[in-house]
């Protein structure tokens, strides 16, 4: 096929990332050309639209917490910044609070991450059992020891963070194809472009990977093992028969189990489980509903033992196995292909720091956020990096 002029950079994937990724660099240097491949615009499949929409500052790793500062940053200007003419996104930002239940085993790892967001100047606070239930009346606390609350934290429509940073990376001049990238072109160590289903070739001398979870598969086409699997997790929406006062908080209980009010009086749940499959797998299943998570959210919310069940999604988290965090930067040993991967389950409000630090990267311009520690070079030298708990 008739190879087109050269692109400066060529994305895989255009959810979160790659959109980000794009709109960052047109946003550092309108003279390029770059193109975003994404196979699927209705974004069925994608992780950014099946998320549950959460942006916390409550991590134990430094960066984790500074790169949500950041997103909060952004969130707040966003409608205006992603504005295309007279079109602006709404992205239905709640800032309804995160509440991490701790437990006895997990108090020394809870205070520690409290102490490191307290440094990093976050508002969250230790409440005790009297005050999770003073605020929360439906909540039975007395398990716990206390909790911490991020009253900052919330959720928003992914899909419309998402169409808000592709219209304005389409409008600054990134174009989107639709094609699936069979292949990472590469000449000895150096990256050379994309293969698409087509048959055709774009050339570039930058592939960013932000393919996801499909993200291993990518890189493979290029000779580039990744420890990132695609792992399913589930999430069930509910109608309970007693509506909560008022909103709730994306609520985590020590054991994984999650869930927070949505629009329209229901409820969404979920949880990360051991058994959850590797592989591409999107169906739901109401059994697990029933048998392990309803009864775990009754015990919690004694109100919730009467509801019923509306509906269930199927999405994959991109588990970076070697440590569950992001992998971001040049592969070392393949000049030119770059990766933000491996975000397993937290990176929809990693978006904004990523794509700007990953842009920065390429353009060899000083990063306003020193992600460095999440080079590729420790999935090389095997050497994980400690989180500490909340991931
Ligand atoms: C159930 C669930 C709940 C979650 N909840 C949260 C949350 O509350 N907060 C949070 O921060 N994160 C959450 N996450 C994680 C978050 O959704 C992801 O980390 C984030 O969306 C990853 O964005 P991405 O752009 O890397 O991947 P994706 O959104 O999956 O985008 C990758 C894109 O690449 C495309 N693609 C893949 N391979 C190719 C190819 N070869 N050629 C062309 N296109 C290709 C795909 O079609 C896809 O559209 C959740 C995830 C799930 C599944």
């Amino acid at each position: 096929m008739t190879k087109q002029d050269p692109y400066d950079v060529v994305v895989v994937g255009g959810g979160i990332m790659g959109s980000s990724t794009a709109y960052h660099l047109m946003k550092m240097d309108g003279r390029l050309k770059v193109a975003v491949v994404e196979r699927d615009p209705t974004y069925t499949r994608a992780s950014t639209t099946l998320s549950m929409g959460n942006i916390r500052i409550q991590f134990s790793l430094k960066e984790n917490v500074q790169i949500s500062q950041y997103a909060f940053e952004v969130l707040d200007r966003f409608e205006e910044e992603m504005a295309v003419g007279d079109e602006r996104p709404d992205i239905a930002f709640h800032r309804e609070g995160n509440l991490f239940l701790v437990d006895e085993a997990g108090r020394g790892v809870a205070e520690k991450a409290l102490e490191l967001q307290k440094t990093q100047g976050c508002p969250v606070e230790w409440w005790s059992p009297a005050e999770i239930q003073q605020h929360y009346p439906l909540y039975d606390s007395s398990p716990f020891q206390g909790g911490t609350f991020g009253p900052k934290d919330g959720h928003l429509d992914a899909y419309a963070v998402l169409m808000g940073y592709k219209a304005k990376a389409k409008s600054l001049g990134a174009g989107y194809i639709k094609s699936e990238v069979t292949h990472v072109l590469t000449n000895r160590n150096e990256v050379t472009g994309v293969r698409l289903a087509s048959g055709e070739d774009l050339t570039a001398k930058v592939v960013v990977n932000c393919a996801g979870a499909w993200a291993a598969e990518v890189a493979r086409t290029a000779g580039v093992s990744l420890p990132v699997d695609p792992v399913k997790r589930q999430v069930f929406a509910l109608s309970p028969a007693v509506k909560p006062q008022g909103p709730l908080p994306l609520t985590i209980l020590p054991s994984g189990l999650y869930f927070r009010t949505e629009t329209g009086g229901l409820i969404l749940l979920g949880k990360s489980m051991e058994e959850d499959p590797i592989g591409f797998y999107f169906t739901w299943d109401d059994k697990r509903f029933m048998e392990v998570l309803w009864p775990e959210l009754a015990e919690f919310v004694p109100a919730f033992d009467t509801m019923k069940l509306m509906r269930g999604w199927a999405g994959l988290y991109a588990v970076n196995t070697l440590d569950g965090n992001a992998i971001l930067g040049e592969w070392p040993e393949l000049k030119g292909f770059f990766l933000a991967n491996g975000f397993s389950g937290h990176g929809l409000q990693q978006g904004p720091a990523v794509g700007r630090y990953v842009s920065e990267l390429i353009l060899d311009q000083p990063p306003a956020l020193d992600l460095s520690t999440f080079s590729p070079i420790r999935i090389l030298h095997n050497k994980p990096l400690s989180e500490g708990g909340i991931v």
